[in-house]
């Protein structure tokens, strides 16, 4: 059957049932903006989680911190809106385990491996490894086909993360050959879980976080529209944004299977545009638009009120030549 895309696809305009402006939308009824800073070396970072977490946005941090380094950094930020990222093996697994002894309140741990399907196993026991020492939320991933999804619920994972191949650092499509289109992936699996689902990947603009949501996702995790901001760059004009799966990744951080693995994402150096506030602006502004237009007062009610229309010309570029 034929998968679709965020760019595949508009959201409907529908009617509300009273008037209904941007301020009355509440974008936050379950206490955070349904937004995750992605766990990639660039953007998973204290200083973002600092920011983010301030406007109640969620970040989930990278899994090369040392303990060390997350004990330090972690004093001072708010624990609700932050996540430790994990691998499935057992030093993985332990480094989370005494990160979690000093900090209990962590809001999630992000179980986060590229491939779920190579290793079932590894991923079931982290899941209960860690429940057994944690009362806050797993988050298990990457899949993208509701078999998988199935089998991560079962094992006990409180939310699911979705997304195989569609990043903005990633080449797994095109070296690989494998993914799912992302909106497809969503709306399959969110008709066959009953648990929450993060939709990871793909989104280039903030309309493809609102169709995310629509389609049924409860958060959107995004890496490369956070890129070019300048709170992550070094030299302050660009910011170094490389995949899991890069080379670059590969030279500074020690893989498994190095001699066997191709390169499956980008290193990329990105020009310096934006700050986070100003995407988060952004985002806010599109998720209260997109309510708006659908005719909800509140986000958790998007899913169930929107729907899609199949187009082949999504949006009018003709003088962008001119920004
Ligand atoms: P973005 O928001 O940039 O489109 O997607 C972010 C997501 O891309 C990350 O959360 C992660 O799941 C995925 N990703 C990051 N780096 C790589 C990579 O090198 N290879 C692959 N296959 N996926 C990646």
């Amino acid at each position: 059957m034929k998968k679709l895309d965020f760019s595949d696809v508009l959201i409907e305009p529908g009617i509300s049932l009273k008037p209904l402006t941007r301020g009355m939308v509440n974008i936050t009824p379950n206490d955070y903006v349904p937004i995750i800073i992605a766990n990639m070396v660039t953007t998973g970072t204290f200083d973002a989680a600092e920011i983010a977490s301030k406007r109640k946005f969620i970040t989930f941090l990278s899994k090369e911190y040392s303990i060390e380094e997350y004990v330090f950094n972690l004093i001072g930020i708010d624990k609700e809106y932050v996540g430790v990222t994990t691998g499935v093996r057992k030093k993985d697994v332990n480094k989370t385990l005494e990160i979690l002894q000093t900090y209990p309140d962590m809001g999630y741990v992000n179980i986060d491996i590229a491939n779920v399907g190579a290793n079932i196993d590894g991923m079931i026991n982290a899941i209960s490894n860690i429940r057994k020492k944690y009362k806050g939320k797993i988050v298990a991933g990457n899949v993208a086909t509701v078999k998988m999804a199935e089998i991560l619920e079962s094992a006990g994972a409180d939310i699911i993360k979705i997304g195989i191949g569609s990043g903005a650092a990633c080449l797994t499509r095109t070296e690989v050959g494998v993914g799912v289109p992302q909106l497809s992936a969503i709306m399959d699996i969110r008709a066959a879980v009953k648990i929450p689902i993060i939709s990871d990947g793909g989104c280039v603009t903030a309309g493809d976080v609102c169709k995310a949501i629509a389609a049924g996702a409860n958060y959107v995790m995004l890496g490369g529209m956070f890129a070019s901001c300048k709170e992550f760059s070094e030299d302050g004009d660009y910011v170094d944004f490389f995949g899991l799966g890069s080379e670059k990744m590969y030279n500074n951080y020690v893989p498994t299977d190095k001699e066997y693995r191709p390169v499956e994402g980008r290193t990329l150096k990105v020009p310096v545009k934006n700050t986070m506030d100003s995407v988060m602006n952004q985002l806010e502004g599109a998720l209260r638009s997109v309510c708006t237009y659908v005719g909800v007062d509140n986000i958790n009610d998007l899913h169930d009120k929107a729907t899609f229309i199949e187009v082949n010309h999504q949006v009018n570029r003709s003088l962008e030549q001119y920004e």
